[in-house]
């Protein structure tokens, strides 16, 4: 069944129902039901659809990443401590170099290579 209603980003297009994948932290989680306008794509992912991708991205252990720690003192430097699921995520270990790169004042990105 097609949807008569206008997209709410554009308000040029109507949706029409599309299996969309999705993907999360990279991750590709499934196809998932939607409706996609056809002027500028934008994407909505209905109820039934978005509790399938909550239960899926759960399942693989990417909810939750998002971690709250604290700064400590080692020596002349600080450490951040790093949780250990997103250590999991990452591929993390002891010894492993990563790069340190500031995004602005008030962000930083840590890249594991
Ligand atoms: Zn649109």
């Amino acid at each position: 069944m097609e949807q008569k209603i206008r997209c709410t980003s554009c308000n040029m297009g109507t949706y029409e129902k599309k299996k969309v994948p999705y993907v999360f932290l990279g991750e590709n989680i499934g196809t998932f039901a939607a409706l996609v306008c056809k002027h500028c794509g934008e994407t909505l992912f209905e109820s039934a659809a978005s509790d399938k991708i909550e239960m899926e991205v759960k399942r693989k252990g990417l909810w939750g990443l998002r971690a709250r720690s604290k700064v400590s003192e080692v020596g002349n430097a600080l450490d951040v401590r790093i949780p250990k699921s997103l250590v999991q995520f990452l591929s993390l270990e002891k010894g492993k170099e990563v790069i340190l790169e500031p995004i602005d004042k008030n962000k930083l990105q840590i890249i594991v290579e």
